[in-house]
């Protein structure tokens, strides 16, 4: 981790509640199984607040979403976004899907992907992987919706991805799908195109992630859905693995 990551990681802490840390490696590890107890942490030694959260990812994606409160952080929030959207599913998803950012449809309903593009993710989801849309975790880079869904901006990304992040580090999901190249190259942190980075396999943040088409994309180019079938089978066999 750089200095950085370092800083991000205690403020986020922090905000979750720790108010100190312990040198015991018991503190340290993290728990293998994932077992969500629905009370508080037993113990109370340093950091237990942070192990209760990480047991209850629920409860930490609450937090989250509860520091984003109704943000002004960037300039989106007066160029017309009617809501945040956060991001739906279950919170202990293995699998996540990360996309661009909210357009009308998401906007007026503050879930993600439920318009077009949307309907054609579900069908990925639910008739491809034989899953259904509930059992995963769907968010995007940026939580408000650009004027005339225009790409969103740097500073607007830079603001907006330490909120994806957290969400990505609470769930801790064994495979991450970015959704076309903006969410691709956001998370990997390069300017090369999707059909570029796509048919490999990444290591993010403790999971594999896995750069697809874009739906929306596909809708506009249906014949790429073969590539998305193939991305969608290495999904599968790392789910299983
Ligand atoms: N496109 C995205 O990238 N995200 C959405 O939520 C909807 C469409």
């Amino acid at each position: 981790m750089d200095r950085d990551q370092i800083k991000e990681h205690l403020r986020f802490a922090a905000e979750l509640g720790v108010d100190g840390v312990s040198r015991d490696p018991a503190w340290r590890s993290r728990p293998e199984a994932r077992t969500h107890p629905s009370g508080p942490a037993a113990d109370d030694a340093p950091g237990a607040s942070l192990l209760a959260f990480s047991k209850n990812p629920a409860e930490a994606l609450a937090a989250v979403r509860a520091d984003i409160g109704d943000c002004t952080r960037c300039k989106l929030h007066r160029l017309g976004r009617r809501q945040i959207v956060f991001g739906v599913g279950n919170p202990e998803a293995d699998l996540m899907f990360v996309g661009e950012a909210p357009g009308g449809d998401e906007d007026i309903q503050g879930i993600p992907f439920v318009g077009r593009a949307g309907q054609l993710l579900t069908d990925i989801i639910e008739k491809g992987l034989r899953m259904p849309r509930k059992d995963v975790y769907i968010a995007n880079v940026i939580k408000c919706r650009p004027p005339q869904n225009r790409n969103p901006e740097p500073d607007e990304v830079e603001t907006c991805e330490p909120f994806l992040f957290q969400q990505i580090d609470v769930i801790r999901p064994k495979v991450i799908v970015a959704l076309g190249t903006f969410a691709a190259r956001a998370l990997l942190r390069t300017l090369d195109p999707i059909s570029r980075l796509r048919g490999r396999v990444y290591e993010y943040r403790g999971a594999k992630l896995i750069p697809t088409f874009h739906p929306a994309y596909l809708l506009r180019n249906p014949a790429s859905k073969r590539e998305v079938w193939e991305d969608m089978k290495l999904v599968k066999r790392l789910l299983e693995a």
